[in-house]
């Protein structure tokens, strides 16, 4: 790294599976950087704690690795510090030469119809976030005192919300979900759970094993209409010019378990296609008592890929709770150009650029979800980090960076320690993590999550566990 300075300091902002691949990727290829990353949270590994199902705990082994990422004595992580409220732009480019922002996408998207803000509905995004012991959502209610639920869209949250619902106590006390949220959903009146795609299986977003595994829960009879599940002439078509093993063998399930008879479970789920909530309807005191159904068939569309559309048919299905699993949309970061069609930081293969002329703004980057949208699964994130990566070790080299008047870790440090009362190190988090697994042994789980900002900084003080939060 000739022309690069030396040291390189890197300031990465948000902690999740994205800031995790950029750091390494930095760290292995230049032997001098160093890397801060920052996270509003006490907590590291984004949505790995707060995004993936409770039930998915291989997925969660990735962590490792981050951790291994952590013990670089060129890397320090800041918990607990936000963009934006403790620290700015101005005060970064005092300290660094260059900033990455991996915040994630962290707000959802809306489906714009009727009765979308009736008590009752609720982004599917809040939900995940709640039952995962995000402390910004630890004080949700969701009022699960009805049989039956809709969850709006087939993407793989959609699958997981639904299973969530669908799970019994025991299993739900198996996982690491937020103990506030298993002992909400063990109250749960909730039996029948209806997820609606607005196209036909073979536009299902979700994957192959997820359904799979909805097929095989205990107490749970998966009901899917055979008529629902049959191609149409455009999809079929569609099915044979793309000769996607992977893709044939999900349509194949789907149609396979549509000729399942049900075995009389004490929870159904029913997994709907060609139907598109229309209006959520009122029960006369501001909440949701049931959906009104558009009923759609596929047609041709100038994207060349299929569309939904009504074909005039509508029903209602009853239901007194509704998440809408339409996918996640990226927060703007204040002083940093954001491209508010896709929401996400405007960028150039992970350079930062304005959203109107497309030029460049040296020194400041983006990875992961806040750069690309919400696509994907966690290992998605390594490659598209590495690409963000090389743009700025090449930038480096060529002096395109920031001019920081301090680039030291002792005034970053300082600058730090002074905007924020209270930075948690990873060393903290390794306290906090073990106090965790600890909790967990003792539950008879792989750990009991602290779910609020306040017992964690109280753990750290020495006073309490998880089990207080
Ligand atoms: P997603 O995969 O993009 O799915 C979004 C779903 O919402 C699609 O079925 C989409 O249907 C539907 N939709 C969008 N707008 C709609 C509307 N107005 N009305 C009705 N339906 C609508 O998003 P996601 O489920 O939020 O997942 C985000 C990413 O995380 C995905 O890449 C996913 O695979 C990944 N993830 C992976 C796992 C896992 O590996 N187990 C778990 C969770 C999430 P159309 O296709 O018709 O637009």
């Amino acid at each position: 790294m000739s022309g690069a300075p030396n040291p390189l300091r890197v300031a990465i902002i948000g902690a999740g599976p994205a800031a995790f691949y950029a750091a390494d990727h930095i760290l292995k290829q230049s032997s001098s950087a160093e890397v801060d990353m920052f996270d509003r949270l006490p907590t590291p590994f984004g949505l790995v704690r707060h995004g993936v199902a409770p039930d998915h705990q291989k997925i969660k082994s990735v962590v490792k690795g981050f951790a291994a990422v952590a013990t670089s004595p060129r890397f320090r992580f800041y918990g607990n510090v936000e963009f934006g409220r403790d620290v700015d732009l101005d005060g970064l480019a005092r300290h660094y030469h260059q900033v990455l922002f991996a915040t994630g996408a962290q707000t959802d998207r809306r489906m714009n119809i009727p009765g979308e803000d009736l008590a009752g509905s609720y982004p599917a995004t809040e939900f995940v976030a709640w039952y995962n012991g995000h402390p910004a959502y630890r004080d949700e209610a969701f009022d699960l005192q009805t049989p039956a639920a809709v969850v709006v869209g087939v993407g793989n949250v959609a699958i997981d919300v639904a299973r969530m619902l669908s799970l019994e106590e025991h299993e739900l006390a198996a996982t690491d979900m937020a103990r506030h949220a298993v002992a909400a959903l063990a109250r749960s009146q909730v039996r029948d759970v209806y997820v609606l795609g607005r196209r036909g299986p073979a536009q299902a977003a979700f994957t192959t094993p997820e359904l799979k595994e909805l097929s095989e829960l205990s107490n749970v009879d998966l009901v899917i209409d055979p008529a629902e599940a049959a191609l149409d002439a455009l999809s079929a078509a569609e099915l044979e010019r793309a000769n996607d093993p992977v893709l044939r063998r999900k349509v194949e399930l789907i149609q396979s378990l549509a000729t399942r008879p049900p075995a009389g479970r004490p929870r159904r789920l029913h997994l709907r296609f060609l139907v598109s909530p229309e209006t959520l309807i009122d029960d006369g005191h501001g909440r949701v008592a049931a959906v009104c159904l558009a009923r759609n068939e596929l047609v041709g569309s100038e994207t060349g890929s299929l569309s939904a559309k009504p074909t005039g048919a509508t029903e209602t299905i009853a239901a007194g709770i509704v998440f809408r699993s339409v996918g996640y949309r990226g927060v703007p970061l204040p002083g940093v150009p954001f491209d508010t069609r896709w929401g996400v930081v405007a960028n150039v293969a992970g350079r930062v650029c304005s959203p109107e002329t497309h030029e460049l703004v040296p020194g400041l980057y983006t990875a992961g979800w806040i750069k690309r949208g919400p696509s994907g699964v966690i290992g998605t994130n390594k490659a598209d980090a590495v690409e963000t990566v090389h743009a700025m070790l090449a930038d480096a080299e060529a002096g395109l960076t920031l001019d920081p008047a301090q680039p030291t870790a002792a005034a970053a440090d300082e600058y730090v320690c002074r905007c924020c009362a209270r930075p948690v190190s990873f060393a903290d988090w390794q306290r906090l993590d073990a106090l965790e697994v600890e909790a967990g042994a003792r539950a008879g789980c792989p750990r009991v999550k602290f779910a609020s900002v306040t017992t964690m900084l109280a753990a750290l003080a020495g006073e309490g566990g998880p089990a207080g939060n």
